[in-house]
């Protein structure tokens, strides 16, 4: 099954899909990551996609859907594919709904998760995560361990801060998702996809609430 997580910034995309990969067998797409990847390896579209990112602007159509053509045509996977912060525009849901139907795979579910703005500025100033492996901590609800070995791969390891996650860019992405990604919202419920779930809830009850999702 082949689904998309939708959602502001600080929704909890990344957290339930990390669950989604080890619970299901699924491969987690996230274009954030991936960007993030391209500007550490000092390539020019690098250099261009740090810049925007770091504003909290949104990098181009054509970057961002050649990113995921690349990893569709690497190979197909059993447990499916988790799209996470992609598609983030309509020109990017229309590219997506194509690449799909060339590779005979369908779009399965469209999981939205509903947080209101305060809760993502909360989380987003105390979010970090493990240099290694990429697990999710949070200052609040998962404080990094006192000892400094990362609970997920058991490396003493170091522990990131995004650049991106300060208040000024905050603003700019969460006005990038009203304006260019929430009409999604819209474009998946006229095609029977959505299901809305309440990202507010602890941890535990977002996962109840997206497994419930995904297979009701
Ligand atoms: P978050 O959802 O927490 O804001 P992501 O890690 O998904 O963060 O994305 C970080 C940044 O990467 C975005 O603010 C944007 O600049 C860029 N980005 C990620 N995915 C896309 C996309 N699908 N289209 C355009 N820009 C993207
Ligand atoms: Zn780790």
């Amino acid at each position: 099954m082949n689904i998309i997580l939708l959602g502001p910034p600080g929704a909890g995309k990344g957290t339930q899909a990390q669950r989604l990969v080890k619970h299901r067998n699924m491969v987690q797409l996230s274009t954030g990551d991936m960007l993030r990847e391209a500007r550490t390896s000092g390539t020019e579209m690098g250099k261009v996609v740090a810049a925007v990112m770091d504003r909290g602007d949104l990098v181009t159509d054509e970057i961002v859907i050649g990113l995921i053509r690349e990893r569709l045509a690497a190979g197909t996977t059993d447990g499916g594919y988790i799209f996470d912060g992609f598609p983030r525009t309509l020109a990017q849901a229309d590219a997506l709904g194509a690449l799909l139907e060339e590779l005979g795979e369908s779009l399965d579910r469209v999981v939205e998760m509903q947080v209101d703005d305060e809760a993502l500025v909360a989380r987003i100033t105390a979010r970090s995560t493990c240099g290694n492996c990429g697990e999710v901590y949070n200052d609040n609800t998962k404080p990094i361990p006192a000892d400094g070995v990362c609970t997920s791969c058991g490396e003493a390891a170091e522990f990131k801060r995004r650049a991106d996650d300060n208040e000024e860019s905050l603003k700019t992405r969460l006005l990038a998702y009203y304006k260019q990604t929430s009409p999604l919202i819209g474009y998946y419920h006229a095609k029977g996809t959505l299901v809305s779930i309440n990202g507010l809830a602890a941890m535990e009850e977002v996962a109840t609430s997206m497994d419930q999702a995904l297979d009701g």
